[in-house]
């Protein structure tokens, strides 16, 4: 059992998780139900389970929505779209912030291209848009 720690700088944006998951109701049996049934009266299970399931565009495996890496606070509220991003390097057992050494995506181009994507994707919200920082605790065994 441990625990690991580490940082992000992100410039990008932030969205609450719903943003990137809508919520589906799946029926677990195919057996009739009462109405307003909590459990299936023939085989005893939950009548609906919750689904998060990722919006077109956001790949939940790679964790990337259209493209742009996105990083997740250690709560998962809210996940970080990035136009650039860095991490804390553990590797040496210290915790060191790693300076941005690729800048080339903070042009006006890049930018304007970002938003144009985050607006296309109907999700752009001007005040939600600038340099973040994330902190990441993650427990393990
Ligand atoms: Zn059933």
């Amino acid at each position: 059992m441990g625990v690991d720690y580490y940082s992000h700088a992100a410039i990008g944006l932030r969205v609450p998780r719903e943003t990137l998951f809508r919520t589906e109701e799946k029926s677990l049996c195919n057996h009739l139900k009462p109405k307003d049934a909590q459990f299936c009266p023939t085989c005893g299970k939950h009548v609906t389970e919750a689904t998060e399931i990722a919006i077109e565009g956001y790949d939940a495996g790679r964790d990337t929505f259209l493209g742009y890496h996105v990083e997740w606070g250690t709560d998962s509220e809210f996940a970080y779209i990035c136009l650039l991003h860095c991490a804390s390097d553990t590797s040496d057992g210290e915790h060191n912030m790693v300076a941005l050494r690729d800048t080339t995506a903070l042009n006006q181009a890049a930018i304007t291209c970002f938003i144009n994507h985050m607006t296309g994707a109907r999700i752009w919200n001007q005040a939600n848009f600038g340099l973040h920082v994330v902190f990441v605790i993650k427990m393990f065994d």
